[in-house]
């Protein structure tokens, strides 16, 4: 389980994140949501090391992440894809992939792009191409896969959805829905989309201005009309 408590995060004096607690639990899909600016983005920098809090704890197991160097994050089971798909795109499809398991936990098994391949069979139509000519979703497919390739426990996911086609999102979606699903993988997915995000997720926390406006299970986030109109969107 990953436990956020009391975290307080800014950029010099602009306060991003102000005393927001809540729990992802093992094997499920928590949806963090929120208008432009309520710090969702800054939440999961702070959780993966990239922003120092000022105060609170972010904790795995038995660690402390707050005290952990972003760099070991990996090893400690954590995985974070961040807004805007990094995809290298000097590199082909496979060699992204291949990058991702440099930081994996375990000894490198020969099945593990087979399953990334299993997973996304969009990217192993392209496997030898370079990763410049995959598409906005394509290139979402990527980095989610690059990310799995180093085995994670949690994974931390922003804005996967931005600019893409419905029909997209919803595959991506459901994929994670499989994994998280199959694997006990524990997804905390930063989103716009509420709408689609809270289909897939057992909880969700709203976010507003920096602090957390509430944490509930995702069918009573959706099933509350006053929420979504005043923080949800839809
Ligand atoms: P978005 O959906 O627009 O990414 P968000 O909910 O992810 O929004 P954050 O990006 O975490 O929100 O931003 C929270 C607050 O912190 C905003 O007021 C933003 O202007 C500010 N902020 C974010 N990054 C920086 C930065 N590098 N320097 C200064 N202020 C920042």
């Amino acid at each position: 389980m990953l436990a956020v408590e009391d975290l307080t995060a800014g950029y010099g004096p602009v306060t991003a994140l102000d005393g927001v607690s809540f729990t992802a639990a093992r094997g499920q899909i928590t949806a963090v949501l929120g208008a432009n600016g309520a710090g969702k983005t800054t939440l999961l920098r702070t959780i993966s090391g990239l922003v120092r809090p000022s105060r609170g704890s972010v904790r795995l197991g038995e660690h402390d992440l707050t005290t952990v160097a972003a760099e070991r994050m990996a090893r400690l089971g954590l995985a974070h894809v961040p807004e805007g798909r990094g995809v290298i795109t000097e590199l082909t499809v496979e060699e992204n992939l291949r990058l991702g398991r440099l930081v994996r936990l375990r000894r490198v098994g020969a099945g593990d792009l087979d399953r990334a391949y299993a997973l996304f069979p969009a990217l192993a139509q392209r496997r030898r191409q370079s990763a410049h000519v995959l598409s906005g979703g394509e290139r979402q497919m990527l980095v989610i896969a690059r990310a799995l390739m180093a085995e994670p426990t949690v994974l931390l996911l922003d804005e996967p959805s931005l600019g893409l086609a419905p029909r997209i999102v919803v595959q991506i979606f459901d994929l994670l829905a499989s994994l998280v699903a199959d694997d006990g993988l524990t997804v905390v997915l930063v989103e716009q989309n509420a709408r689609s995000a809270l289909s897939i997720a057992d909880r969700g926390v709203v976010l507003n201005l920096g602090r957390l406006v509430v944490s509930d299970t995702a069918a009573a986030l959706a099933g509350d009309e006053q929420l979504r109109h005043a923080y949800l969107g839809f």
